[in-house]
């Protein structure tokens, strides 16, 4: 007998709908298009998540989901280990290596402190990053949580937790973003970037 019922379609939309942003139509669609594509199509959609989820874990030191543990950018020998940049996720911290801008370690908290869909302190990786903190070598950590609300509460947690242990704390900026126009940017990003603005030359002529 099978404890998620016998019929194969529902079976399948019901498990489609375990991903993020996917709801009963959605994963309808999903369903009916894998079964009107030739076999191989759900064949690889299935050997490679298999594949993904049997080899990928998250980095024993930084909590980053890759293949490699340690993964190869807490190995680095060249890389700074007096910054760590906290992210939410994995996607994240992909997203500022793309900058190429980065040249220090980093930590994944795997999400954001969200009290209304349950997710405590207790459920990020704090107890490994203020570990890490104490051992000693970073002098500076960069708060790099999104700009939204459960990325600054996250963000303001993390700072009254290493308080304490004396490491430089920063959080990086927020504003208008590249190409933008002023005149359609809202008013709370608006005011960040002008309480966020840097200097471009010290003197008065
Ligand atoms: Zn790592």
């Amino acid at each position: 007998m099978k404890a998620s019922g016998d019929d194969p379609l529902s079976n399948l939309i019901r498990a489609l709908r375990h991903l993020p942003g996917v709801g009963e139509k959605t994963a309808t669609r999903f369903a009916f298009f894998l079964l009107r594509e030739p076999p191989s199509v759900a064949n690889d959609v299935a050997a490679a998540l298999a594949d993904a989820r049997a080899r990928i874990a998250p980095c024993e030191r930084c909590g980053h989901l890759t293949e490699r543990n340690p993964c190869t950018i807490c190995v680095s020998p060249t890389r700074d280990d007096a910054t760590l940049c906290v992210v939410e996720t994995s996607q994240d911290l992909l997203a500022i290596e793309r900058t190429g801008a980065y040249r220090g370690r980093y930590h994944v908290l795997h999400g954001a402190i969200a009290p209304v869909d349950g997710v405590g302190p207790e459920d990020l990786t704090f107890g490994a990053l203020l570990a890490r903190v104490k051992e000693g070598s970073i002098r500076e950590m960069i708060l790099a949580t999104s700009p939204s609300v459960e990325g600054e509460a996250t963000a303001l947690y993390a700072e009254r937790l290493l308080a304490p242990t004396g490491v430089a704390i920063s959080r990086i900026a927020s504003g208008v973003p590249v190409g933008a126009s002023l005149e359609y940017t809202d008013p709370t990003t608006l005011e960040q970037s002008l309480a966020a603005r840097t200097r471009r030359s010290s003197d008065r002529r």
